[in-house]
């Protein structure tokens, strides 16, 4: 628990939630601010800032309750698809500071914007990064 972490409190109910699913590890909440019908918040009860400190156990399960509840949401809610989004670093788009993987049911010419223009993989570049995992 972190003093002043919003997402702390919410998981462990100290704040009241719009809560989809709860277990002792994690809390699955609808997003305040939706970007479409069912987005929903996977938070893990303990702690961590971003993907790089959750531990590997949370992950997993994280990772499994948000299939779960994933599939329900698109199938009750008849969305067309789904996006699984989980934002590091201010840079990458994140404004809590506590880890959280975003559902994000998605409709048929809905205006929800999680796209990039693709660019083009350069020699340098790939060389680089294949070089890192050698
Ligand atoms: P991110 O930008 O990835 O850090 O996402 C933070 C998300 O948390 C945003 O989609 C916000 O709408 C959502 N959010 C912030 N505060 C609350 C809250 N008290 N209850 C539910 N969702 C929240
Ligand atoms: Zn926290």
């Amino acid at each position: 628990m972190e003093e002043n972490c919003i997402f702390c409190k919410i998981a462990r109910g100290d704040i009241p939630s719009a809560t989809l699913y709860e277990d002792e590890d994690l809390r699955v909440i609808l997003d305040l601010g939706p970007a479409s019908k069912g987005h929903a918040l996977v938070i893990p009860k303990k702690h961590a800032a971003n993907l790089f400190e959750l531990p590997d156990e949370t992950a997993q399960k994280a990772i499994v309750v948000a299939k779960r509840v994933a599939a329900k949401l698109k199938e009750g809610l008849h969305a067309d698809g789904l996006n699984l989004v989980q934002n590091n670093g201010a840079a990458a788009g994140q404004t809590v500071d506590h880890f959280h993987i975003h559902l994000i049911p998605r409709y048929e010419g809905d205006t929800v914007n999680v796209g990039w223009t693709p660019g083009e993989l350069n020699d340098a570049d790939k060389e680089e990064i294949l070089e890192l995992f050698r």
